[in-house]
């Protein structure tokens, strides 16, 4: 039978099979000869071992198509960075870090603002704006009000989502009402997949269906930039990365050069001042990360 690893406990692999719900799995020995270790995330074989204790083995362990480190997840299609309108208000030097991480482990990254209905649609629209350059799609919803909740149920059908974001953004509410909106409509979901609340720091996947599922990750607001260059920064800003190639200067920093295309374009407003602020605020903080190093 095949199946997907959705979350690993002391030992037990659990893993979430379309024919037969879930299945509490050992992974046979020769993982661990291998030195591959089972990912949450990564789709399996297993045979079943106590039909009745649900138990199993997994044989064998299928090819990853990515495997992010932060947070621990094999097979991801993308990266939900959620945040609230208001309380708390959304704080876009954490917004821009998410990205630049998703950016830099290749995982395409959508925003969604949450809590619409605590602030003025002008206010979205901005948000909108600031990213529009960037190419990152804003999704506006409020949860309470069970607007914009369909359209992010699209965004997350068929695929595997890490979701990135504070706490008290509305994350919960947003998964149970999905969750509920596919269990009506395929009726298909049983109990077992449901949740409670978090007791443990390890990945977990959340199904929404059978092939749809979030990432929920307790620890994932980790502010620190992964070791990075400062100078590789401008590769994970799509827009500035874009228009970097036209300054006079190679390795152009876009801070204080002369004939600076990024420039020129922030000033033109092809990039957003918010997000070229942001640039620069990681920038110096990538600098000053360089100079404790050295
Ligand atoms: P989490 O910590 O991200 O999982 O956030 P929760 O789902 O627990 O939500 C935090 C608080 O925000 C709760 O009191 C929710 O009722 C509230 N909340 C969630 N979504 C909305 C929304 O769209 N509008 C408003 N006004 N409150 C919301
Ligand atoms: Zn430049």
């Amino acid at each position: 039978m095949r199946g997907k690893i959705i979350k690993g406990i002391a030992g037990f692999y659990y893993v979430s099979t379309v024919e037969s719900g879930t299945y509490a799995c050992k992974a046979r020995g020769i993982f661990r000869k291998d030195k591959k270790k089972p990912l949450v995330g990564d789709d399996v074989e297993i045979t079943v071992t106590h039909e009745k204790d649900r138990e199993a083995s997994i044989i064998r362990i299928e090819p990853r198509r990515n495997e992010l480190i932060r947070p621990a997840v094999a097979n991801v299609d993308q990266a939900a960075v959620l945040f609230a309108m208001r309380d708390p208000n959304p704080d876009q030097l954490m917004i821009d870090r998410f990205l630049v991480m998703m950016e830099r482990q290749n995982i395409p990254a959508f925003i969604c603002l949450n809590k619409a209905d605590l602030a003025d649609s002008s206010e979205a629209e901005h948000w909108q704006e600031i990213y529009r350059a960037s190419g990152y799609e804003v999704l506006i919803c409020s949860a309470e009000k069970g607007q914009g909740v369909d359209a992010i149920t699209e965004r997350l059908r068929g695929k595997v989502t890490v979701v990135a974001g504070p706490s008290g953004v509305g994350k919960s509410t947003i998964t149970n009402l999905m969750q509920q909106e596919i269990v009506m409509e395929t009726g298909s979901i049983s109990k077992k997949l449901g949740r409670g609340r978090h007791t443990t720091r390890h990945s977990e996947l959340i199904p929404l269906d059978h092939a749809s599922y979030i990432c929920d990750t307790p620890g994932f607001t980790s502010l620190q930039l992964p070791d990075l260059p400062k100078e590789s920064l401008e590769n994970y800003f799509p827009e500035i990365r874009e228009h970097a190639s036209g300054c006079r200067f190679v390795g152009c920093a876009h801070i204080h050069e002369p004939d600076c295309r990024v420039k020129q374009a922030v000033a033109e407003s092809d990039i957003s001042a918010e997000r070229y602020q942001s640039f620069v605020r990681l920038y110096k903080e990538l600098e000053e990360q360089e100079k404790r190093r050295y």
